[in-house]
């Protein structure tokens, strides 16, 4: 099946509210200079919490150029958590998407694969899309066990999923090493894990759940190396850090093709 290609931006912590108004803008402005055509790619942009209901105001109408979504969400659905974000405040605020995992989170903030599973659960009983992250540090590369690292990882945190959900999910395969250390994984690294990850899908959920599952690699990913990137069978896009900052590189990101 033809899976549609996402280039998801995730800003991080790197941006104020006046930059990410100013950048959601400049990327509408650059992609429609580009000519860019969102069934070719759809482009998403991940803000800090405080800038999402303005990004929302300054898409509006135009969800099929540029969606958007969180850097992460509570395990919890409401209630005493204080400066918890639950799926249900995402959701009313127009998220697609939900980044859950990210090894930022796994790593400053203690978060296993159980924590991951019941983020990706709450962010998909909401109506959005997890974007579920895994990927090897440099260690474990090294030792060459990424493959089995990054697959226990899949296990983990698609635990319980029908194969219909884990259909819809987005997976993104980053290895940690490669993260804002301008250190890329070469095109044949990120197919050997993404084509692990969909035998994975499809020996524990179905084929055709693997299918579906869209992957994407990230890792430094800039303009210059997306298209050799994407000409990978088993990789679907790009979750994108640095890069995404700059709306020209991103926007040559999202119109590779
Ligand atoms: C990321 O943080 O998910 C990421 C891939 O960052 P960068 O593109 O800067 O390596």
């Amino acid at each position: 099946m033809a899976r549609t290609p996402l280039m998801a931006g995730n800003w991080k912590s790197n941006v104020n509210h006046q930059e990410a108004v100013v950048l959601v803008q400049k990327l509408a402005w650059t992609l429609q200079d580009k000519k860019h055509d969102p069934a070719k790619a759809e482009v998403a942009v991940i803000p800090p919490f405080t800038d999402i209901r303005s990004v929302q105001t300054l898409v509006d109408g135009d969800r099929l150029t540029i969606r958007y979504g969180a850097q992460d969400v509570s395990e919890h659905d409401g209630g005493a958590y204080t400066g918890e974000i639950s799926a249900a405040m995402l959701a009313k605020l127009g998220c697609a998407y939900v980044v859950v995992g990210h090894s930022e989170r796994r790593e400053y903030h203690g978060e296993t694969d159980a924590v991951v599973n019941t983020k990706a659960a709450k962010t998909l009983a909401a109506g959005m899309t997890p974007i579920v992250c895994v990927g090897e540090g440099l260690e474990v590369r090294q030792a060459g066990e990424h493959v089995p690292f990054t697959l226990a990882q899949i296990d983990g945190s698609l635990a319980g999923f029908t194969p219909e959900q884990v259909a819809g999910l987005v997976v993104a395969y980053e290895p940690v090493w490669a993260i804002g250390t301008g250190e890329v994984a070469t095109p044949e690294d990120a197919q050997e894990v993404c084509q692990a990850i969909r035998g994975r899908v499809a020996e524990t959920f179905s084929p055709e759940a693997a299918d579906s599952l869209r992957i994407l690699y990230g890792g430094s990913v800039k303009a210059a190396n997306i298209a050799a990137i994407m000409a990978k069978s088993d990789v679907d896009g790009a979750l994108v850090g640095g890069a995404s900052l700059q709306a020209e590189e991103f926007a040559a990101i999202a119109r590779f093709y």
